[in-house]
């Protein structure tokens, strides 16, 4: 059986009456469908779908292959309401296309290959989470409507424009259920390294990008017994060394996507994506011997192979080059990861996604219902409304947009070497973030300088649920993406260095300097927000064991200590927040604490004593960290501060969850601090000691650390940092 005639949607001009039952019965007749039923493109809905384009609705967006049929802004957007999209997808689509019709995608192979080759949507960024996109749990399956529609929408345009028709231009042997969708977020919460389009592009993370590849289905990979990064990449490498892989003898770049469990126990022996790359190029190699004779001949005549093989002294690298085997973590708990390997002559394309221009858009946006909107349509339909083609789509055209239209100010900054920045700020926790939202709204152009954990503690905490204004709670790395979008909106800067050194002006509108990387800055004001970071018990075996069973943070280690003991110091909040998280992972967790009484608040411990595999051991002290034969922790030995004689509590794991050390070092002899280190301010407000330097959140607060309070604090270190620039006229306002 070959595929129904497919007369294209600029070739048709329709016009049927109100019955939608008609009207889907004629789209599956005609082919414009995958075989399930579609939402029907009427005029209106086309519309909407095009007002939320970054493009004008007639403007081309390029030529799809094979056919070469032009694909306009409109007639995807058809395509995209055919699919069941919400019309917020459009920048998604858009992008997607732009990378599909770049020469090295290959998109004429990928779609007439007998190879069971779908395109892949994997979706970077803020706007996955805008979408409400599944990057966690079965983000690769059934479920989720903008990760189902998205692919769909993508996998209809290549057969509607593109006329790509199963059984004659798409010659797909057997095909792959990947062809009706395909399409998930990438977990860049739960990723132990840069997202994707950060690392591999260079691009900002407030920024969206889409990549596309022309990819099969995923191809499991199961380890639950892996203790070491190598013998889970032996794992991996194992699986992905088939004979029956294109890439053998054709190359291509593929993707091997890991689960997060998989992804921190890699990161958490020290290897980065680039390791895993290489490690893997260098063992996922088919012997010769595993391919047989006639397929070898038959190979050797692809491109380079033969010359290669000698090279390859008779170990065939299922990747032409380390950095082909792309690596991104998506998925949620459990120890699974996947390879998604390629047909060959194709190299996956990664496109910024553009922002839709203001104007109709946002009203729009203001009044999109997720569930709202598809009845509407439907009562849209049950009136007489002419299907939308591009020949018949009537609604007035939307007024002509720039093409890719970015968020101000989101791009990293580049300093001018020798300029005097109004205000500097040094963090970028909510603190920094919050001050720089409010400088910036204040025209004062501030730059950030981030620092080697951007996004300070909060990027580590999982959910914040006493934010206000998140009813449902917001993932820390969410809420500080959030943060540093809205603060580039206004014209923030971002500084991707660490502040090695500050030399204070002594006078009244003197210039700071601040060192960072390689930039040398001057700034007018600066704001201190470096926070506070995690203190050590001190006792014996903590240094040696460190990375090795002893532990600070919960949120990016307890995977790690899956069904194992583990054990939690601490009796404040940031314990019982770690004893909480680990109980998601780990089989038995012992809370110490010094005391009988918790400092945490009374909601926290209360779900601590709820769960059933924590237990409570108070009064109790750590006295050291014992090694096993392996050198990893075996056991903390702790005595009763009643007194008594030490036992050993075997764990695999230790947290430390004993409070926080502000971060004053960068500043430390040149600025007043409390005995603690945290830097004090003046006169009920955030002046420091030194005249045009303002500090807030954790670095000058050791009695509320909340995000809360931090954010407030920034916002009070700007204002007073505006109004000393006002008082020394140096805000030129
Ligand atoms: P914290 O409130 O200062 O608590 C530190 C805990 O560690 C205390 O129980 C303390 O015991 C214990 N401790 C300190 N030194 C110790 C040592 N040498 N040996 C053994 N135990 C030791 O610190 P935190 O839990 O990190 O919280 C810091 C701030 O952040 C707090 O204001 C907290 O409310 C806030 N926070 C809030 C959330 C949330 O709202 N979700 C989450 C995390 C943190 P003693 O009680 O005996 O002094």
């Amino acid at each position: 059986m070959t595929g129904l005639p497919r007369p294209g949607p600029d070739e048709r001009d329709i016009a049927l009456g109100g019955d939608e039952d008609a009207i889907l019965e004629q789209l599956h007749e005609w082919g414009w469908t995958d075989g399930l039923p579609v939402v029907v493109p009427t005029a209106e809905r086309v519309e909407r779908f095009c007002d939320h384009a970054v493009h004008a609705p007639d403007e081309v967006l390029g030529a799809l292959a094979p056919r070469g049929a032009p694909l306009t802004t409109r007639i995807l957007a058809a395509n995209a309401v055919l699919a069941g999209c919400v019309p917020e997808c459009m920048p998604v689509l858009e992008a997607a296309i732009a990378g599909m019709i770049e020469p090295p995608f290959n998109l004429f192979g990928m779609q007439t290959t007998t190879h069971p080759c779908a395109c892949l949507a994997i979706v970077h960024g803020p706007v996955a989470e805008r979408l409400r996109m599944n990057s966690g749990a079965g983000a690769f399956g059934p479920g989720n409507r903008a990760n189902g529609s998205i692919g769909r929408a993508l996998r209809l345009v290549m057969m509607n424009v593109g006329g790509a028709l199963p059984g004659s231009t798409d010659r797909a042997t057997q095909g792959t259920p990947a062809k009706w969708t395909w399409c998930f977020a990438e977990n860049d919460a739960a990723s132990p390294w840069e997202p994707y389009h950060v690392a591999v592009c260079g691009m900002d993370p407030a920024e969206s990008a889409v990549t596309v590849a022309a990819v099969e289905g995923p191809h499991n990979i199961n380890d639950h017994g892996s203790e070491t990064a190598e013998q889970l990449l032996f794992t991996i490498a194992e699986t992905m060394t088939t004979p029956g892989a294109n890439t053998i003898y054709r190359g291509g770049d593929h993707f091997v996507v890991l689960g997060p469990e998989h992804a921190a126990l890699l990161a958490n022996s020290g290897f980065r994506r680039a390791d895993v790359q290489a490690y893997l190029y260098e063992h996922a190699r088919v012997p010769v011997a595993r391919i047989g004779a006639k397929k070898l001949e038959e190979a050797s005549g692809w491109g380079s192979y033969a010359a290669e093989l000698s090279s390859w002294n008779g170990r065939i690298p299922i990747a032409r080059a380390p950095g082909e085997i792309r690596i991104l973590v998506a998925g949620g708990p459990g120890k699974h990861s996947s390879w998604i390997p390629t047909f060959g002559p194709t190299y996956s394309q990664t496109k910024r996604i553009g922002v839709a221009p203001q104007g109709r858009a946002r009203e729009a946006a203001s009044s999109v219902s997720f569930g709202g909107g598809a009845l509407q349509g439907v009562r849209a339909a049950r009136e007489p409304q002419p299907l939308a083609s591009a020949a018949s789509a009537t609604a007035a055209a939307a007024p002509r947009r720039d093409a890719g239209a970015g968020t101000r100010g989101a791009a990293s900054a580049r300093p001018v070497p020798g300029a005097t920045e109004q205000v500097v700020i040094v963090g970028s926790g909510p603190a920094g973030l919050t001050a720089a939202l409010y400088a910036a709204r204040a025209n004062l152009a501030p730059l950030v300088i981030e620092g080697l954990h951007p996004g300070g503690l909060l990027h580590e905490t999982n959910e914040v649920e006493n934010f206000p204004g998140h009813p449902r709670g917001v993932l820390g790395p969410k809420l500080v993406a959030d943060l540093r979008e809205q603060a580039a909106r206004f014209g923030a800067r971002y500084l991707g260095e660490e502040a090695t050194e500050v030399e204070l002006g002594a006078q009244p509108g003197g210039a700071h300097v601040v060192r960072a990387g390689e930039h040398v800055l001057r700034a007018r004001a600066l704001i201190l927000a470096m926070g506070a970071w995690p203190r050590a018990l001190g006792v014996q075996g903590e240094e040696e064991l460190r990375g090795r069973g002893v532990a600070y943070c919960a949120v990016c280690d307890a995977p790690l200590f899956a069904g194992k003991d583990v054990l939690v110091v601490g009796g404040g909040d940031s314990a019982m927040e770690e004893a909480l998280g680990l109980a998601r992972h780990a089989r038995r967790i012992t809370l110490v604490h010094r005391r009988a009484s918790f400092r945490a608040s009374p909601i926290l411990v209360d779900r601590v004593r709820a769960e059933p595999c924590i237990e409570i051991l108070t009064p109790y002290t750590v006295e050291s960290f014992l090694p096993g034969g392996d050198g990893r922790l075996a056991a903390a030995r702790l005595r009763c501060a009643g007194g008594g004689a030490p036992r050993d509590l075997a764990v695999a794991g230790a947290f430390v969850a004993i409070g926080h050390r502000p971060q004053s070092d960068l500043v430390r002899g040149k600025i007043e601090t409390g005995p603690d280190g945290a830097v004090l301010c003046r006169d009920a407000t955030r002046a420091t000691s030194v005249p045009g330097v303002f500090a807030c959140g954790d670095l000058v607060d050791a009695r509320y650390r909340q995000a809360v309070t931090a954010a407030g604090s920034g916002c009070e270190a700007a204002l007073d940092a505006q109004r000393y620039l006002d008082a020394s006229g140096a805000s030129g306002r």
